[in-house]
């Protein structure tokens, strides 16, 4: 197999790799969103096909589907550039996605939020798409989850920092994460500066107003952490501690593990 993307596939050898039993796909949804004056806005997308492609190396017998592009970023809309869907529209667009995979023979589908405004929606919608098609459909979390942060913790400390200075959003873990991905021309590290550095997930919640939250009232600069101890080097010690769990948890999803 040249590639695992299918957007750089033939048709020809997506339908041949189907027959060899590459009967698993995933789905990414990202987001095009600000991250800091220092990030690209489609971090979230570019990250999540990434991400996406190093899991299914892992998981083996799997391709990965073209990633989302937009995603629900409402709290990001006072910065320039940020473009948001609604939750309905994520879910009709993974629907549309999952009936075409499983009309082509793909039996086993991974929807995965690599934003944080995605992962309700997926997660709602993914059992509701699995008994319409009568095949697998998972949407398994791998964002921040008590797993996930625990085996990056170490990396983290090394550096320095508290687990609020890596930060969820434009911090040291994302910027590290860019450097270290083929998107590294992006980074703009002359540009990094801290952001907000408290509990990212009580001050949303202070914030909220009849469900919603703005960015800006928590980090003018739309950083959650501090991205600038940042570095390649850190990046690739990430991937290589934190993707073995992040295929850990998709196979469990998928009852394999
Ligand atoms: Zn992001």
């Amino acid at each position: 197999m040249k590639t695992l993307l299918m957007e750089e596939m033939t048709s020809r050898e997506i339908k041949q790799a189907i027959a060899d039993g590459y009967t698993t796909v995933i789905v990414a949804a990202g987001s095009i969103e600000q991250h800091g004056p220092h990030l690209p806005i489609g971090t979230d997308y570019m990250l999540g096909t990434t991400g996406a492609l190093e899991i299914a190396e892992g998981l083996g017998h799997t391709l990965v589907a073209p990633t989302i592009r937009p995603g629900c970023s409402d709290h990001h809309m006072p910065f320039s550039g940020t473009i948001t869907i609604s939750t309905e529209l994520l879910k009709e667009l993974c629907r549309a996605y999952c009936r075409s995979l499983a009309k082509h023979g793909f039996t086993r589908i991974v929807l995965l939020a690599t934003h944080g405004g995605n992962i309700e929606p997926m997660a709602e919608v993914a059992p509701e798409i699995a008994a319409e098609l009568g095949c697998t459909v998972v949407s398994p979390l791998i964002l921040g989850t008590p797993e996930t942060m625990g085996c990056m913790r170490p990396l983290i400390e090394a550096h320095g920092l508290t687990e609020d200075e890596s930060g969820i959003h434009a911090g040291f873990i994302e910027t590290c994460e860019m450097l270290a991905s083929p998107f590294a021309h992006l980074v703009e590290m002359e540009h990094a500066e801290r952001g907000f550095t408290g509990n990212p997930f009580e001050a949303i919640e202070k914030v909220k107003v009849d469900g919603h939250w703005k960015m800006t009232d928590i980090s003018p600069n739309g950083i959650l952490g501090d991205p600038r101890k940042a570095s390649v080097e850190a990046g690739r010690e990430l991937s290589r501690i934190a993707t073995p769990v992040y295929v850990k948890i998709v196979a469990q999803a998928l009852g394999d593990a």
